[in-house]
């Protein structure tokens, strides 16, 4: 018999837990809250690892979901420091680190992501680092301190901040990764060239169609050497080669795991087992924007979103997910791209705007329906993007080529105009 009951128990530390804890409050919960998280901090915005943060110009604070006092005034108990070691769906039981035991009522549980490390020869050498917390941060900008040049390791959004970001600090970055052109898997190589374009301008060099073979040096990391025979001197590396959801404990557990390895979630975000639900990184339900097919997204704004659908259907307001997925990334201070989506194929880009002056839109289209839309300076397109992604119509030749001409209004387009 377990010591200790509550009615609502959050396992987690991240966004998805900590915003499903405020709206179940806002929502009028009344019963006990209690919040688990692993790190030793109460739960934060952890896109600031890669940017503000990580220059030093925030601080913990700064980055923090809300201040320290807000989760006692809100009557949340938070314990940090703390893993969820087991969890026993049937008798809805949680055996935590500590030792105690947790009678629940219902559960979120938003795990989040690990990095994919990478064992070459080398990889245990000093100032080699990985970014997912606070904490990675914080040894990054110390390892950097002394550094004239650093390597990142990937192509993706996680290499590209870092490396913006350490330009901006005045390191000289030098990126190797597999991809012919940086961010293409999500965006196509004409935007991604463009992102690429943007870091090269800055300074940054850029080594494609490569990959890490090995790490050289005596205790710290002196050079990186890649399959293609380059040596890249560095004084610190930073490996960005993505993310696997944590469904250690959903998997123990018993909750059934998706063919994207999350935790396979209905639209209204509850697992395998009722009145367990699933949010953040390691959340793959239903989405409506993708014709009901299960997704799995890796973004800020999932997870905040995922915390509040969460707390509506724990508290018994039985509510679809429908919010249109949204993901921002940001270089330094030389640009930020914002996308909805995601297209996981399209057959068609349509530009709107121009790369060239760096302002544009580009729409990703499969058989003639808006599935994507990235864009680089021109926010204003985007509340028109979430609309025709969640119309899901087939677009006329003649819209589409609106959605290509910066004299057209968009918001004549589909429902709202002609559309076929
Ligand atoms: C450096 C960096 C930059 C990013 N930048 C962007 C960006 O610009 N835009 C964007 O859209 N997204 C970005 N992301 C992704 C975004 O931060 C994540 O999608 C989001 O944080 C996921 O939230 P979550 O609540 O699912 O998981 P997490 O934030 O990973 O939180 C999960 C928490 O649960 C804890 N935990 C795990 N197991 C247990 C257990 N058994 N018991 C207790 N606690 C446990 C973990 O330690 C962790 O603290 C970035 C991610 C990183 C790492």
């Amino acid at each position: 018999m377990a010591a200790r009951k509550v009615d609502h128990l959050l396992i987690g530390g991240g966004l998805a837990c900590a915003n499903c804890a405020r709206w179940l409050r806002e929502e009028g919960a009344d019963g006990d809250i209690l919040l688990v998280g692993r790190e030793p901090d109460p739960p934060y915005n952890r896109p600031e690892c890669s940017k503000g943060y990580l220059r030093g110009e925030e601080s913990r604070q700064d980055a923090s979901f809300r201040p320290a006092q807000w989760w006692g005034e809100q009557g949340i108990e938070l314990l940090t420091r703390t893993s969820v070691t087991a969890l026993d769906p049937e008798n809805r039981v949680a055996k935590l680190s500590s030792k105690e035991e947790v009678q629940f009522g219902g559960a979120l549980i938003a795990t989040g992501a690990n990095v994919r490390r990478l064992n070459v020869d080398g990889c245990d050498l000093e100032q080699i680092h990985y970014l997912r917390a606070f904490g990675n941060a914080d040894a990054i900008r110390a390892g950097v301190a002394d550094a004239e040049e650093v390597v990142l390791i990937g192509g993706s959004y996680i290499a590209c901040e870092v490396a913006a970001s350490l330009t901006l600090m005045g390191k000289h970055c030098t990126l190797l990764m597999q991809e012919q052109i940086t961010l293409e898997r999500g965006f196509g190589r004409e935007a991604g060239a463009f992102f690429q374009g943007l870091l090269e301008s800055h300074g940054v060099t850029v080594h494609s169609a490569d990959e890490l073979a090995r790490f050289e040096g005596s205790g710290r990391v002196a050079k990186v050497i890649s399959a293609g025979g380059l040596e890249l001197p560095a004084q610190a590396v930073v490996i960005g080669a993505g993310v696997s959801p944590d469904v250690m404990l959903a998997q123990k557990a018993g909750l059934e795991i998706g063919e994207r390895g999350g935790v396979r979630c209905s639209s209204r975000l509850q697992s395998s087992v009722p009145g367990i639900y699933a949010g953040g990184d390691i959340c793959e339900c239903e989405s409506s924007v993708h014709d009901g097919a299960h997704v799995r997204i890796e973004h800020w704004d999932v997870a905040f979103n995922h915390g509040k659908t969460a707390a509506l259907n724990m508290l018994g307001q039985d509510v679809p997910h429908e919010v249109v997925p949204y993901f921002y990334s940001v270089f330094a201070d030389w640009g930020e791209l914002e996308y909805v989506g995601p297209a996981y194929s399209w057959d068609r880009e349509v530009l709107r705007g121009s790369m060239a002056d760096g302002a544009f839109t580009n729409w990703y289209l499969q058989d003639g329906r808006v599935r994507g839309a990235l864009t680089f300076g021109r926010s204003q397109d985007l509340d028109d993007a979430r609309r025709l992604l969640r119309e899901k119509r087939t677009l006329s030749d003649g819209d589409i080529a609106a959605l290509g001409d910066l004299d057209s209004d968009l918001a004549a387009l589909g429902s709202s105009g002609g559309g076929s």
